[in-house]
Parts: C-alpha cells; sequence; structure tokens
C-alpha cells in the first residue's frame, strides 16, 4: 500500500454510518492515488474550529454533510458556481491555503436527469420537502427549466423556499404536502424527487401517500439510499417509472466532488461503478 500524501474528509453530525469513505476510498486506489479520506465528526458549534483544523493540516478538500451545509457557506473564504445560488456547501477545495466552497449535490440531480434523459424544460417538477437537500434539487431542476412545486409538511418552509427560487427568477410554487394536494400535484409532474427524510432506515414509509397516481412518462428520484429500494421507489415502480436511487444521486455528488479537488474531470463512467460496488459492499 503506497505512502498516504493527501488527505480528504467529510465534516458532518452523524457520519459514523455515511458512505462517503467508502465510495472515495475506492475512487482513489482505482486513480492510483495515494490519498485518504477521512470522516470526522464536527458537533453543532465546532464547526468554525474544524474550518481551522482542516487548514492548518492542510487537507486537500472535503464534504460536508448535516447539519453544516449552511454554516460551511458562511466559513468559506469564496463560493464558487451553484453554492452562490443554494446558499449551501457540501464540497470545499483547499488551495494555498483559500477554502473554496461548492454546491455537487445541484450537479447530482442534474446528472441523474442527464442519464434518464428527461428534458423538463417547461414541464413541472415535484419535490417533496424544503430542507437543505430539496433546496439544491429544486434549484437544479428550476435551472433546467422546470416549473418547480415545492410540497413540504411545514408548508412555511415550501413557501419560503419557493419565494427564494423566484428571486432567482426560476418558476416555483409552494404546497402542502397533503394527501388530497399530492393527489392533484402528482399527475401533472414530469418528474418528482422525494427529498425528505421519510423512508431513512424505514423500508415501509413513503412521503407519498399510497394510491395516487404518477404520469406514466414522469422519472422519480429518491435522495435517501437507506434502505436503498425505499417505499417511494417501489410505489414508482409498480406504476413501471424510471428510477434514480440515493445512492446513484450520492455517487454523482460524490464524482463532482472528486473532480473539484483534482481540478481536472475525472472519468466518471470508469468510477461509478467502482464506487457503487464499494457502498454496496458496505451497506451489506
Ligand atoms: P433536512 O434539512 O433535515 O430536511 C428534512 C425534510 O424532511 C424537511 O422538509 C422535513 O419537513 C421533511 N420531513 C421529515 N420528517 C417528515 C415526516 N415524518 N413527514 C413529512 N416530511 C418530513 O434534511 P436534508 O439535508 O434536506 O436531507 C433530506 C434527506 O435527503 C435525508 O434523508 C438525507 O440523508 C438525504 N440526502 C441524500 C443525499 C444523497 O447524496 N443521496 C444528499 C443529501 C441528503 P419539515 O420542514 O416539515 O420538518
Amino acid at each position: 500500500m503506497p505512502a498516504i500524501r493527501e488527505l480528504y474528509g467529510l465534516l458532518g453530525d452523524p457520519v459514523a454510518h455515511s458512505l462517503s469513505p467508502d465510495i472515495h476510498a475506492a475512487a482513489f486506489a482505482q486513480l492510483g492515488r495515494p490519498a485518504a479520506y477521512v470522516a470526522f465528526r464536527v458537533p453543532a458549534g465546532e464547526l468554525e474550529r474544524a474550518f481551522e483544523a482542516a487548514r492548518v493540516l492542510g487537507l486537500r478538500g472535503f464534504n460536508v454533510t448535516i447539519p453544516h451545509k449552511e454554516g460551511a457557506a458562511q466559513l468559506c473564504d469564496e463560493l464558487q458556481g451553484d453554492a452562490v445560488a443554494v446558499g449551501a456547501v457540501n464540497v470545499v477545495v483547499q488551495r494555498d491555503g483559500r477554502l473554496v466552497g461548492h454546491n455537487t449535490d445541484t450537479v447530482a440531480v442534474t446528472a441523474a436527469l442527464s442519464r434518464l434523459e428527461q428534458d423538463v424544460s417547461g414541464r413541472k417538477a415535484l419535490v417533496l420537502g424544503a430542507g437543505g437537500a430539496a433546496r439544491a434539487a429544486a434549484y437544479a431542476l428550476g435551472r433546467a427549466g422546470a416549473e418547480v412545486i415545492v410540497a413540504n409538511r411545514t408548508f412555511a418552509r415550501a413557501q419560503a423556499m419557493s419565494d427564494a427560487l423566484a428571486e432567482r427568477g426560476l418558476e416555483a410554487v409552494a404546497a402542502p404536502l397533503t394527501e388530497t394536494s399530492l393527489r392533484e400535484l402528482l399527475p401533472l409532474a414530469q418528474v418528482v424527487v422525494n427529498a425528505t427524510s421519510v423512508g431513512l432506515e424505514a423500508p415501509a414509509a413513503s412521503a407519498l401517500p399510497e394510491g395516487l397516481t404518477f404520469d406514466p412518462s414522469a422519472v422519480a428520484i429518491d435522495l435517501v439510499y437507506r434502505p436503498l429500494k425505499t417505499r417511494f421507489l417501489q410505489q414508482a415502480r409498480e406504476q413501471e417509472l424510471r428510477t434514480v436511487d440515493g445512492l446513484e444521486i450520492l455517487i454523482h455528488q460524490a464524482v463532482a466532488s472528486l473532480s473539484l479537488w483534482l481540478g481536472r474531470p475525472v472519468d466518471a463512467a470508469r468510477l461509478a461503478p467502482v464506487m457503487r460496488a464499494a457502498a454496496l459492499e458496505a451497506l451489506l
């Protein structure tokens, strides 16, 4: 095993069950890179000190996850790309002591739509949830030209998110996450994204009530990847929709993170299967 010369990591809480160390270790091995990726548990209130540590110790780059994506946007020396509009950072690159923040959660949704060749321009996109992950998904869909419907349990958060999208010049409306509202909205959407945490470690639970009808040409994307076969994805598959699971989304954002850290495009077609295999092994 070659000596480790480069350190990357993940800052979040909790991180013990994250698949990111597994998928990045597999990618670095495939690339023959003398690098390691470590998950660091950083409790709320400790992010600033963790950023200082990353600077002092010279981490080449790191990911940021719950609950720090918005806090990280405040602590970076500079934001680039979608991080500016989304106001949240999930990837940081260190160059000459400067920490530059990016958002590749948006890139992941765009890449998934592109794999399915689903054009959402001028069509409706339904995003369930209004948390950090929903914000990135909704921004990516709005930028692709969709009219975004944000449906959330706490309606005020859906309203705030659709207002923020509208301020960026994107078409968005808010809706309550109720059976009555979803019965009306679901058949109108060309893409439906579960960006709630419903289904996480709960294979029978779905943010979508049972017995509703999708548009037959729609695609369904779940951001939850534990379990991989969520009830939400099963509901879509029962109506023969094409689907994207949360692990595909995680890997798309990880590939985009890698290319930012290395400062060059990486071969996603070669790396993604290796990363997925490592994640599936870790999920067993
Ligand atoms: P978050 O900011 O905590 O937001 C959670 C969302 O879920 C909120 O909209 C919340 O609604 C909703 N929710 C929670 N419990 C609910 C329930 N019982 N019924 C209806 N809605 C409920 O979390 P996040 O960072 O956006 O992450 C959301 C999910 O995406 C998590 O499972 C996370 O693991 C996953 N994720 C995956 C990836 C990936 O790469 N695959 C990336 C990011 C996140 P309220 O506003 O009403 O509380």
